[in-house]
């Protein structure tokens, strides 16, 4: 059994599993690779990179000097998490199981994204024609066309935190209706934002644009921004009967320890502001609220 088993391996496990290790505990980190930093094409508000840095580039950075304390990243599915005595019994798609004494589970979410084929998807991210995160790159965004893909409270917040970079917004309903209040209408007539009803049909890139098909006709835009909600990946947790928010992330204590015992989460996956610095933040407090756990446990001093 070892000391812990880290799975997910972005900014929030691999930071916690650099600490681990360092703390002379042993410990593995599995990875299903989907670490939403891989989508951004060049972060510009994580400190310490002027210029900014890409996101592949930035996590192999990490997972380098983790391997500098013995960390390799294995690529693998967690499935299924069970409590066993002293500890966790893990068992991975390939069959194989990985028991611990603790987990510490740093899954992420994953972003619904907007109607458009995968391909398209990922040439429009590459080149900022859709972005997923306002308080990332907002600031590129200034004085551009910009629209909002989404309903409801969350669609109509996206637009109005937006509207603080640029006059030049439009929410457009994802199916037939943007189902917003009354209020919320007014604020968006007050602040100069269009409201455009659905279905949004498959978006296309035009040129230095991108176009959203709207029964209004043909919307171009400089950006989009899918508000479209997101997949939190705390089933592992939940399925142990772990303590969730109403929108599905996990609650933790403030040392990042969760309502079963042995049991720590962090960064996206945790309810809480979803940035690369908080992920990374909350990896260290996991992985030492862990090792002075481990150390009540098991009297380490003694
Ligand atoms: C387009 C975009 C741009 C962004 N720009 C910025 C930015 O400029 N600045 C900033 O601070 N933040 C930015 N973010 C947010 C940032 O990427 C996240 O906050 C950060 O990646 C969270 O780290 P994490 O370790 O919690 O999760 P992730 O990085 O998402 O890593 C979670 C990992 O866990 C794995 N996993 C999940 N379930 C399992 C399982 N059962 N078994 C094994 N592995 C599993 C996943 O495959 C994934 O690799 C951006 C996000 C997006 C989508």
């Amino acid at each position: 059994m070892i000391d812990c088993l880290v799975v997910g391996g972005g900014p929030a496990g691999v930071t916690a599993a650099i600490y681990l290790a360092r703390f002379h505990l042993t410990v593995r980190v599995v990875d299903a690779g989907q670490s939403r930093v891989t989508w951004i094409p060049r972060t510009r508000n994580h400190a310490g990179y002027p210029g900014g840095i890409a996101g592949t580039e930035l996590l192999e950075r990490m997972r380098e000097q983790a391997r500098e304390f013995g960390i390799e990243v294995e690529h693998g599915l967690v499935e299924q998490l069970e409590q066993v005595e002293g500890g966790f019994s893990a068992r991975l798609a390939t069959g194989d199981t990985i028991t611990g004494a603790s987990v510490l589970l740093a899954t992420g979410v994953v972003n619904n994204g907007p109607p458009i084929s995968p391909e398209l998807h990922d040439l429009a991210m590459a080149r900022g024609l859709i972005r997923y995160c306002p308080i990332c790159d907002g600031y590129e965004i200034t004085d551009k066309h910009i629209g909002v893909i989404g309903n409801r409270t969350h669609g109509f917040k996206e637009a109005v935190f937006l509207r603080t970079y640029t006059r030049e917004v439009t929410l457009i309903a994802p199916d037939q209706d943007l189902e917003l209040s009354d209020t919320e209408h007014a604020t968006l007539a007050e602040l100069g934002i269009e409201a455009v009803g659905g279905p949004c049909a498959s978006l296309r890139i035009e040129g230095e644009q991108i176009v959203a098909p709207t029964p209004k006709g043909d919307l171009r835009f400089d950006s989009i921004y899918p508000a479209l909600g997101s997949v939190i990946r705390s089933e592992l947790a939940m399925s142990l009967g772990a303590k969730g928010s109403s929108d599905g992330c996990l609650v933790v204590d403030d040392h990042q320890r969760t309502s079963v015992p042995g049991l720590y989460a962090a960064g996206d996956v945790v309810k809480g502001l979803d940035q690369i610095s908080h992920a990374m933040g909350e990896g260290g407090v996991a992985a030492t609220t862990l090792r002075n756990d481990l150390a009540e446990r098991r009297a380490l001093w003694r």
